[in-house]
């Protein structure tokens, strides 16, 4: 079995590695991997059998592999289990029931005895083997409760070597996923949740979507502004960074000026390169996000430098992507809706700014291109609401440069690196196309956003899942055309 990154931090800190498990951490965990290949498992609750096609699972994967296959991401399918009823399934958050009641999903998932107490024996040594702390071991007993998440974490951390797909009716979005925290010691896991009335359409946009916000990154726009212009609020957000700034800066420099590059925690690092690596995970959501930012009249920033520099200043910042007057109260405004938008009559991508008059730009001007749309205007911004028409792809599937520096940020944190790649020490990944790794060295980690406001809403605390929505984005679009 592959030993993970996970493991070699372990068992280094132990001093247990014997010399050939020494020998391929050194090879595979010292620096950050150019490729990756992640196994899914799908876990199918309150589904019957008959409404799970392969051809369903094959065409979504197909999809995810043809959006990610360009920034070295590759999945495949590793387990699917479906449970036509289970225990731990409610629309309502707050309905609990104990580790005792839910022993037969966890059996279902993850094969444990009929014995309650062998079954809590072995449930505890998947977990102790995956690296779940001693202390968080000890507060698992079968009178603990769940709701409905704690209980599919639960078992997906005793399979953290891979990434684990719920799809289920009860969960009250099209899609919901999140960042990592930087605490990987815990016994609540990592999940991606899917609704399972996307098991009868073919929307292609979801899963992609969710993944982004699994490899910590956030939405392109700022949800429910009442302004003509989105605030971005340099102020608050700037000046209350998690730790002021200085983790951020010892990657960009003290002038912001340094590319992002891929922090990378080796697996011999010291206790402090972990305390950093973490602090990073508080701040690098800035990097991304500077991108979908302007100044002045739609004048957009060419560096993170930039950005500080305008808002040090004292410019007003303005995200360049927005939800307006979301909460529409019957009172009469010019329009609302989604900011940025496909044009179906004009056939391309759209952003509409201010008010008297409206600014009305297309996919090429420079705020957007490259940020908001891609490809001439044919694709948009995997983390935006935007879907231009089908092609064979996810029509939205563009990321900014920044946007994949994040992603492989957050894929090197420990908590991702409990995963196993598939790509390491193996022939799997030769047929992928190169990365244009710009900077090489080490990385870091993804953004979960402790406490400060989140400049975006990723999940960047285990708590904060970012809720997706095609259905959102389809309540979005009816809003626009019926207004134009
Ligand atoms: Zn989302």
């Amino acid at each position: 079995m592959q030993l993970t990154w996970a493991d070699c931090w372990m068992n280094h800190k132990e001093d247990s590695l014997n010399s050939s498990e020494q020998s391929f951490c050194d090879a595979y965990y010292s620096e950050a991997p150019t490729h990756r290949l992640y196994d899914l498992r799908w876990i199918f609750l309150d589904v019957d059998e008959d409404d799970v096609s392969e051809d369903w699972m094959e065409v979504q994967l197909t999809n995810l592999n043809s959006v990610f296959l360009p920034w070295g991401f590759q999945f495949q399918t590793n387990e699917v289990v479906i449970i036509a009823d289970a225990v731990a399934e409610s629309d309502d958050y707050y309905e609990e029931w104990t580790l005792r009641e839910i022993l037969p999903d966890l059996r279902a998932q993850l094969g444990l005895s009929e014995d309650e107490q062998m079954a809590l024996d072995e449930l505890k040594d998947e977990l102790a083997a995956r690296h779940v702390s001693q202390e968080e071991l000890d507060n698992i007993t079968l009178d603990e409760e769940y709701n409905t998440a704690a209980a599919f974490r639960l078992a997906s951390r005793a399979r953290s070597e891979s990434i684990t797909i719920v799809i289920r009716p009860g969960l009250d979005a099209s899609g919901k996923s999140g960042g990592p925290p930087p605490e990987f010691q815990i016994s609540r896991g990592s999940v991606l949740e899917l609704r399972s009335t996307l098991l009868n359409g073919n929307s292609l946009t979801t899963l992609p979507h969710e993944m982004g916000h699994f490899f910590g990154i956030g939405h392109t726009h700022a949800p429910d502004y009442n302004e003509a212009e989105a605030d971005f609020g340099f102020e608050q957000r700037w000046t209350r960074m998690a730790h002021d700034g200085e983790a951020i800066r010892r990657v960009v420099g003290e002038d912001y000026s340094q590319p992002f590059g891929e922090p990378y925690l080796a697996y011999d690092g010291s206790g402090q390169d972990l305390v950093e690596h973490q602090e990073l995970m508080g701040e690098a959501f800035v990097w991304p996000t500077w991108n979908f930012l302007y100044s002045g009249d739609q004048e957009k920033f060419n560096s993170l430098a930039e950005f500080v520099q305008a808002g040090e200043a004292g410019e007003t910042i303005y995200r360049t992507n927005f939800e307006r007057n979301y909460g529409f109260d019957g009172k009469s405004v010019e329009w609302y809706g989604m900011n940025c938008f496909w044009n179906d009559s004009a056939s391309e991508g759209q952003c509409l700014f201010g008010e008297d008059p409206v600014i009305r730009l297309n996919n090429q001007h420079p705020l957007l291109q490259d940020s908001i749309f891609f490809e001439n205007g044919t694709v948009s911004n995997l983390m935006s609401y935007i879907t231009p028409p089908y092609e064979d792809v996810s029509s939205r599937r563009g990321i900014t440069d920044e946007q994949e520096d994040m992603i492989r940020f957050t894929a090197n944190s420990p908590m991702r690196m409990l995963l196993y790649n598939h790509c390491l020490g193996t022939e799997l990944c030769s047929d992928f196309p190169d990365n244009q790794d710009d900077s090489g060295g080490d990385d870091s980690e993804v953004g979960p956003v402790p406490e400060p406001v989140p400049f975006c809403c990723t999940g960047t605390s285990t708590e904060i899942y970012v809720a997706v929505g095609i259905v959102a984005v389809a309540v979005a679009l009816a809003i626009m055309r019926r207004k134009r």
